[in-house]
């Protein structure tokens, strides 16, 4: 345990070097995220969103300091921002489990990384959202584990600029499930939840394997605005 805490203690400084010297949220001089733009994500709000076949929680609108801490995050392979988003991660996962209650252990199913986008980054940022929100939520007492359950079956367009009814057949069978459902309940956990049309193939897709989904739970959320979801 001791190494990994040094380990990561490490890493978070490497990431705050590479992470420059002004906010990212809002450009200010400093390191990594200014206490204005720190309390302006706190104040975002943890709500439910409606529209899918399973109860959905995020914890922020996709706007302003929390885009560009997205951004930030999967552009600079941000470590330390990665944490700050895990956290709010975290409070959905928990808002989720408050309103739903459902059986213990839980089991947070990332939403695959494109495997060129990986390569790209060399971050699975879904992925490493979750581990550290199973991490948090286990600090509180919870059950909770990762499970990379999905696998992409072939490659999905680019969903930004697509409508609507495009991303979700852009979506259709893109997902596999892998692995057997285990004892306790599952829930599906992304990044960015926009249009809804990723978790709805994800939710397919495990489905069909008989994983009992309970819920979603995302960082962030972005309004309908025309065509801009995913
Ligand atoms: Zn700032």
């Amino acid at each position: 345990m001791l190494e990994v805490v040094t380990r990561d203690r490490l890493m978070d400084a490497a990431a705050e070097l590479l992470l420059g010297a002004c906010c990212v949220g809002c450009g200010a001089p400093g390191r990594g995220l200014c206490r204005g733009c720190g309390q302006v994500l706190q104040r975002e709000p943890v709500h439910s969103v409606r529209g899918l076949s399973v109860p959905v929680v995020v914890a922020a609108h996709y706007r302003g300091v929390v885009r560009s801490l997205v951004l930030s995050a999967k552009e600079r392979n941000g470590l330390a921002l990665v944490i700050v988003l895990a956290g709010r991660l975290a409070l959905a996962v928990a808002a989720l489990v408050g309103a739903v209650e459902p059986p213990q252990p839980l089991w947070l199913v990332p939403i695959p990384s494109n495997p060129a986008t990986l390569a790209h980054r060399g971050l699975d940022f879904t992925g490493s959202l979750a581990t550290r929100a199973a991490r948090q939520l286990r600090a509180q007492g919870l059950q909770v584990g990762v499970v990379r359950a999905l696998r992409q079956r072939r490659r999905p367009a680019d969903q930004s600029g697509l409508g609507v009814a495009e991303r979700y057949s852009n979506l259709h069978h893109a997902y596999r499930s892998r692995g057997r459902p285990r004892t306790g309940s599952v829930i599906v956990v992304d990044d960015v939840i926009t249009t809804g049309a990723t978790v709805s193939e994800a939710l397919r897709a495990l489905a069909l394997s008989g994983h009992d989904v309970v819920g979603a739970a995302a960082v962030a959320w972005t309004p309908r605005r025309g065509s801009g979801r995913r």
